[in-house]
């Protein structure tokens, strides 16, 4: 198989959230009750049974406009990931796609599996007390499948192809969308992430600052 990529587009994002309710009914995960708390982002962030979110972020443009900024956000899928360094050798699967999945072996080191990810990314199930993070979908692509937050995002703000090809896409897109520079499309701001210097298997298509973005974590 060749090296698959997912390229995240919020510029094609509506905010709709299939994608969360897509991967959760994919991987059998329960809804996880939360409160309002003044934002669309919910589930505040990830938890055992949520494996990727729509991060939501507004910010005020002219005298009294709005400017959303909504950012499906999931594990990097590294081709080093660091959080595979405190695990025991049986304790995760790199997929042939690139996928990073833990395996339950993984269960005793979390402490520092967690704290080893530069995103924030792993976290606990309860129910389960294992690892939980996103699986880029590795059953699903091992059989000839699109992962299903690509299959489902209405928009193609999830695309998912050979990492050559996605490569070439994003470049394109990055290339229009600087052409289209004002107060939702900041020219100088527009770039992939990570940047090709980085080994990973998902990027993103930054409209802003990552950290305007609602992205955690650093490089
Ligand atoms: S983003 Fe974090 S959890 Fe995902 S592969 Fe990289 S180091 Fe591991
Ligand atoms: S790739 Fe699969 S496991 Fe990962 S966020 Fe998308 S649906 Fe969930
Ligand atoms: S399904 Fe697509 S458009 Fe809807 S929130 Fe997710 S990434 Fe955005």
């Amino acid at each position: 198989m060749a090296k698959m990529m997912m390229l995240i587009d919020p510029s094609r994002c509506t905010g709709c959230r299939g994608c969360q309710v897509a991967c959760k009914q994919w991987n059998g995960n329960v809804a996880t009750k939360t409160t309002f708390t003044g934002t669309y982002q919910n589930p505040p962030d990830f938890d055992g049974d949520t494996f990727t979110l729509v991060r939501f972020k507004e910010y005020p443009v002219g005298a009294f406009g709005v400017y959303w900024l909504m950012t499906n956000d999931k594990c990097r899928h590294c081709a080093e990931p660091t959080c595979v360094e405190a695990m025991p050798k049986d304790g995760y699967v790199i997929h042939e796609s690139g996928a990073v999945v833990y395996t339950d072996k993984a269960k005793a080191v979390l402490k520092d599996v967690v704290d080893s990810c530069p995103f924030a990314i792993p976290t606990l199930n309860k129910k389960s007390g294992l690892l939980a993070k996103c699986t880029l979908c590795a059953d699903r692509t091992a059989e000839g499948m699109e992962p299903a937050c690509a299959k489902t995002c209405p928009t193609d703000a999830i695309l998912w192809g050979e990492q050559e090809t996605m490569m070439k896409y994003a470049k394109e897109r990055i290339a229009w969308l600087k052409t289209k520079n004002g107060d939702r499309f900041k020219a100088d701001k527009i770039k992939l992430y990570p940047d090709e210097g980085f080994g990973c298997h998902v990027r993103w298509i930054l409209l802003d600052d990552y950290a305007k973005h609602g992205l955690v974590g650093e490089m």
